[in-house]
Formats: C-alpha cells, structure tokens, sequence
C-alpha cells in the first residue's frame, strides 16, 4: 500500500476508464453527453455521508455498491434509463485497499447497468461520497410523485424492512443468527435498484417514488404532490421470513417506517392491475398490491381485522428532526 499516491494518480489508477458511450469521459474539464433525439435527462443527486448514511463496519465495496445504487434508484422512480454518473469523492487519506474496493463495488453495479463515470472531483477530507446519475427518459414520460388519482392501486416492489432490522441489529437493540444477520445486512448494505421495473412501468404507473426514509413518509409525498390520500393493508405489505419472525410492533415499525429499502413505491390505474404484473413479470421483480389511493386527504393503514393502525409513534425519517 502506498502512502504518496497523489490526487491525479488516484484517480487516474481507480476512477478513469475508457468510455464508450460518453463523447468523452474523465480527464478533461468537462465530460460530454450525447442525448438521443426525443429524450429527456433525468439528472440526480445523493451524498452518502460517513456516521450518517453508512456505519465504519461496511466494507469498501458495498459502500461502492450502495453509494451508485441509491442513486440509480432515483432514475428507477422516475423510470429512465440510465447513462452516466459523475463522483465527489471526499477521503480523509489516500487508502488504496479502500478506494479499490469502493471503485470494485461501484464499477461492478454501473456495469450491470451499461453505463459509465465520466467525471468527478476528488479532495481530502471527512469520508464523503456524492454521486450524480443522469438518465433519459422520452420527453413527458418520466413517472412522478403528483400524478396519483382517487381510485388508483398502490403497489410496492420487492420486500420491505430488511435494511432496517440490519441497523436495529447493529445498533445492539436485536439478535438474530449469521444467516438472518447476513440476508438483512445484504438488504442494507447491496440494495438492488429497481430500474427495469421503473422502465417497465412507463405508460403504465400514474405515480412513483423510491423507497428511501420509510413508506409512511415517502407515500405522503405523493399523496401531498397529488392532492390524494391513500388506504394502505398492514398484512398485505410483503417482507421476510426474517422480519415475520419479529415481534409485532418491531415488525410494524420496519415495514411502514424503516427506511433504505430502495424498493418502488407506485400507482397505477385500477384498470391496468394487470399490466403491472406483467411490467414485474417482465423485470423479474416482484410486485404487490398493497392499497389505494382515496379522495379523503391523509393515510389510513388498517391491520387484517380492517382496524386502522395508530401511526403517530412512527416517525420517517428527517435528517434534520432524528
Ligand atoms: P478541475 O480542477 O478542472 O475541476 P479536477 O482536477 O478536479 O478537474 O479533476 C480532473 C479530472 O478528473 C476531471 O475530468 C474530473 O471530472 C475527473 N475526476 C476527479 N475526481 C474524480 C472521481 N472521483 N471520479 C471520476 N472522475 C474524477
Ligand atoms: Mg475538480
């Protein structure tokens, strides 16, 4: 391990690769990008910030992993397809067994994705990774968070909860055993981003928003960017074997206010049920039912006996309120 690498070897040495469908990559002063006719960008940012974000104990290359598919979540909400990303990187020292690691996990999922790091900045200082992503997506076909309507369906991808009863875990509140532990950490630390779903789900989904700081707080901004408010079943919102194990309350508070499950939340028009199964037969993610949404303003969550759920001690999360 050396300890001079500079700034430029650095990147040079983990971050510069050669493009192919950027006009041109790293190492100039700008990087440039061709649009396809008829496309809009799709431009997004997400910081992860050390302590914050992510705990000391992840390794490098999830960290990678992570600070890319959060952001690609973001292109998946509003189902664009994905380009190019550019990377802030702040490093309190030039540690090479790190920032391989980091950039195996990052080149890995952007692969998996077809799309490239076409710049960036570097500096020392607090361990700090922001990446923006840019996609496309036809011009007025991106799904948004204010397009909800009474009547619709509300769906959400995947399982809910995981990541969560991994914090709850390493927070020293809970136990489970290794491979409970590793599935939910795996939830945690490797979230898959739902962009062939996102993708599918064009034409289709009234509405969408990724999972980030819990369903509660996430579905409120849709229901207040539509104007709508929305009925949501406890029994049908989909998770683990791991989490059913849970008492009820933790299990409660993991599905409806836990938070980094990078799953889609969306809705849909009652008449294309079908349709949205099919987009999640076509992405190979599974989709479920989970409520709808009402012209009577607010979220009303009712358990299997149609009692309504008392949300007020389950709070999303706020950066600025936690
Ligand atoms: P400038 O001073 O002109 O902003 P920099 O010296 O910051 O340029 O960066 C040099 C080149 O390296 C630029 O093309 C920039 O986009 C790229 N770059 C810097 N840091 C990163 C990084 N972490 N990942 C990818 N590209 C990076
Ligand atoms: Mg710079």
């Amino acid at each position: 391990m050396s300890q001079t690498l500079g700034e430029f070897d650095l990147i040079r040495r983990y971050f510069e690769r050669p493009v192919r469908r950027a006009a041109l990559g790293v190492g100039d002063d700008c990087a440039l990008l061709a649009l396809s006719p008829g496309m809009q960008l799709a431009v997004s940012t997400d910081m992860l910030v050390e302590g914050r974000h992510f705990l000391t104990t992840v390794p490098p290359r999830r960290l990678g992993h992570k600070a890319l598919a959060v952001n690609l979540s973001d292109l998946a909400a509003c189902g664009a397809r994905p380009l190019a990303f550019t990377l802030a990187l702040s490093l309190p020292r030039a540690d090479e067994t790190f920032v391989a690691g980091l950039a195996e996990g990052l080149f890995a999922l952007a692969e998996a994705h077809d799309i490239e790091l076409v710049g960036g900045d570097t500096t020392a200082g607090p361990l700090n990774l922001c990446i923006t992503v840019m996609g496309e997506v036809p011009a007025g076909q991106a799904l948004l968070r204010s397009g909800a309507r009474t009547g619709d369906e509300l769906w959400v991808s995947g399982q809910l909860g995981d990541a969560r009863l991994a914090l709850e875990v390493f927070r020293g509140r809970l136990a489970m055993d290794a491979a409970a532990m590793e599935q939910v950490r795996t939830a945690m630390e490797q979230p898959q981003p739902r962009v062939q779903l996102g993708m599918a789900l064009r034409g289709v989904a009234s509405a969408a928003i990724d999972l980030s700081d819990g369903l509660i707080g996430d579905l409120g901004h849709i229901l207040q960017r539509s104007g709508v408010g929305a009925q949501v079943e406890l029994a049908r919102l989909p998770h683990s074997a791991v989490l059913a194990a849970q008492p009820p309350a933790l299990r409660e508070e993991c599905l409806l206010a836990g938070g980094d499950d990078y799953e889609l939340l969306f809705c849909a028009p009652a008449g294309r049920h079908d349709a949205v199964l099919e987009a999640g037969r076509l992405s190979g993610v599974p989709v479920q039912c989970i409520g709808h949404i009402t012209a009577r303003p607010g979220l009303c969550v009712v358990d299997a006996a149609g009692q309504a759920v008392p949300l007020q001690r389950l709070q999303a999360f706020d950066h600025f309120k936690s």
